[in-house]
């Protein structure tokens, strides 16, 4: 062969290989829009290119096969296979961009437990439901959903299967919308629906779809796992007209269902209102326990067999520095407990009372105390070591020292509430069952319960004369007490009749308005025996 033919050849195989990459060219055009004008400039080149292959294979033809024509020749097949090489290793390179490009974006928008879209992808679905809504005079409603006690729900199951049970609420919302509603995770155990076009009823109606499907158990680590969850409504446009606005409103109305234990609520202005008196509150609550703004008052247990003063409970009041009035617990201990200021507040009760306790052992006025304590006290781990602290700081003896618990609050989660129980009962101090009869009573965890005393509650004393009902539960836990070994404490004790009447079912120990009301230390500390006596017998 001469190099004639060898150069024909090489200059062929360049050209086919510059053909070859117009397509892969075209194809970077329809993937690489932002590109494409350069990309096309590419493809054009190497149409130039082409003829210029063509006209040297002419060139070739016409000549006389010369050692520079196959030089050159060489040089345009390695080029024409250049071409087409780096275009495909581009479309490589674009496309791995691409996907992880992609990856990225859904990443951002989307929450990794549950894949549903995030807080942010959210917000730009409202924003887009809302602009067709505007558009088309509709509506948009969105939901605001959360589990109650998602956090001691977690706590007890550990966190991988609290998880599990996240991805498992998020499979059964699924279930109950249609193909044009969104439903995203905005964190934790909260979760929102976008109902674009859907009016006020069709909102009700999804909620209480949703709420029906969440009745069902769950299964997780072999327990059948019972949740219950507060729905908030808000409305495009009536409610608000951007989508923070309209999220905030449905915020607001998802804790007014917490509040109402129901399962949805639609936002309302007075609602509003209320949130940001809570906020305001919660604030100032903040700052009088900070500032030692809370202070006790005293409520005297009396053994009606001696008329003698047998303990002493403290009751917290809170000194309002702006409204220069006495706020009781009513006003403030529930939103204690729901903001996690609770923790706060029982210390420094604790630290009051055991400092009283300290000032009247110190005159030889050996009293009891009794000091209500929180169910999220009770699943602390670390209450026992703070309260064992304090009782040193003080030198007050734990056996002059009695916890109120509800019944209710030991039900929640036993174990860990079983196990801080244990501990504090270990330091030396007494347990009393407080409220009882208004909780749901389960007598297998009371058995277990290291109590001393069971305290029957005021709204079945008060009407134990009038109503038969209330007259059986008092018979009966003052039974069941004595049955069990306990100390029985009637409180409420408003009247003579109702001592009276107490005294004969075998109760001894009373606490009341009739009794003595709850007063400020120094009053206590003057009510002698006698005195008590006097203001017995008078009432
Ligand atoms: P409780 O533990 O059932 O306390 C007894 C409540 O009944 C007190 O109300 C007391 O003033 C009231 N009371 C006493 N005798 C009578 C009576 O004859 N008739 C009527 N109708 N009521 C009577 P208070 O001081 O307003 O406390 C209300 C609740 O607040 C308490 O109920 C307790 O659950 C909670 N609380 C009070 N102090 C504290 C505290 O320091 N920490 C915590 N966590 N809760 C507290
Ligand atoms: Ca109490
Ligand atoms: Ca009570």
């Amino acid at each position: 062969m001469n190099f004639k033919i060898i150069s024909i050849i090489l200059t062929a195989i360049g050209s086919i290989g510059l053909i070859i990459s117009l397509f892969p060219a075209k194809y970077i055009c329809q993937i690489d829009k932002k590109n494409c004008i350069s990309w096309k400039a590419l493809g054009a080149l190497i149409l130039f290119f082409i003829f210029g292959y063509v006209f040297f294979i002419s060139m070739v033809l016409n000549g006389t096969g010369s050692a520079i024509e196959l030089a050159v020749s060489l040089i345009l097949c390695g080029g024409g296979i250049f071409v087409p090489l780096v275009i495909n290793l581009s479309i490589r390179s674009i496309n791995r961009i691409i996907t992880i490009t992609k990856r990225e974006e859904h990443r951002a928008a989307h929450d990794a437990l549950t894949n549903l879209p995030n807080r942010a992808k959210l917000l730009e679905q409202v924003v887009s439901a809302i602009n067709y809504a505007e558009i088309t005079s509709q509506t948009v409603s969105l939901l605001l959903l959360d589990i109650d006690r998602f956090k001691e729900i977690n706590d007890a199951l550990g966190h991988q299967h609290g998880d599990y049970l996240l991805q498992l609420t998020a499979a059964r919302l699924y279930s109950c919308t249609r193909e044009t509603d969104t439903i995203s995770r905005l964190g934790g155990d909260e979760f929102a629906i976008v109902l674009p076009g859907a009016d006020l009823d069709q909102a009700i109606s999804v909620s209480e779809k949703v709420a029906r499907i969440m009745e069902e158990p769950f299964l997780v680590k072999d327990y059948n796992i019972k949740i219950e969850i507060s729905i908030g409504i808000a409305m495009y446009p009536d409610h608000g007209t951007d989508s923070e606005e309209l999220l905030k409103r449905a915020d607001i109305a998802m804790y007014t269902a917490k509040r109402r234990d129901r399962v949805y609520a639609i936002y309302d202005m007075e609602q509003d209102k209320y949130t940001m008196d809570r906020l305001k509150l919660t604030e100032e609550l903040r700052d009088g326990i900070k500032n030692q703004h809370l202070l006790l008052h005293y409520q005297p247990k009396v053994s009606i067999a001696n008329n003698k003063i047998c303990g002493v409970e403290a009751l917290v009041r809170w000194q309002h520095a702006n409204q220069q009035i006495l706020l009781y617990p009513d006003e403030f201990v529930m939103l204690a407990e729901q903001t996690g200021l609770i923790k706060a507040l029982t210390l420094s009760v604790l630290d009051k009372a055991l400092g009283q306790a300290s000032t009247w052992h110190q005159a030889e006025f050996e009293i009891p105390m009794s000091i209500n304590i929180s169910i999220k006290n009770l699943q602390d781990l670390n209450f026992p070591f703070q309260v064992k602290e304090l009782l040193e700081k003080w030198q007050v003896d734990a056996s002059m020292l009695t916890f109120e618990i509800t019944e209710s609050s030991v039900m929640l989660d036993p174990e860990r509430t079983f196990e801080v129980i244990s501990n504090l009962c270990s330091l030396g101090l007494h347990i009393s069952i407080d409220d009882f009869g208004t909780g749901y009573s389960s007598l297998a965890y009371l058995k277990q319960l290291p109590a001393a005393e069971i305290k029957i509650d005021k709204s079945f004393v008060i009407d134990m004369l009038d109503d038969e009902n209330d007259a059986v539960i008092v018979r009966s836990t003052i039974d069941l007490a004595n049955n069990m070994g306990l100390r029985v404490v009637a409180e409420g004790v408003e009247n003579q009749h109702i001592l009276e009447q107490l005294s004969r079912l075998g109760c001894d120990i009373m606490q009341g308005h009739h009794i003595c009301p709850p007063l400020p230390p120094e009053k206590i500390f003057s009510l002698t025996d006698n005195e008590m006596l006097i203001t017995f017998a008078a009432a």
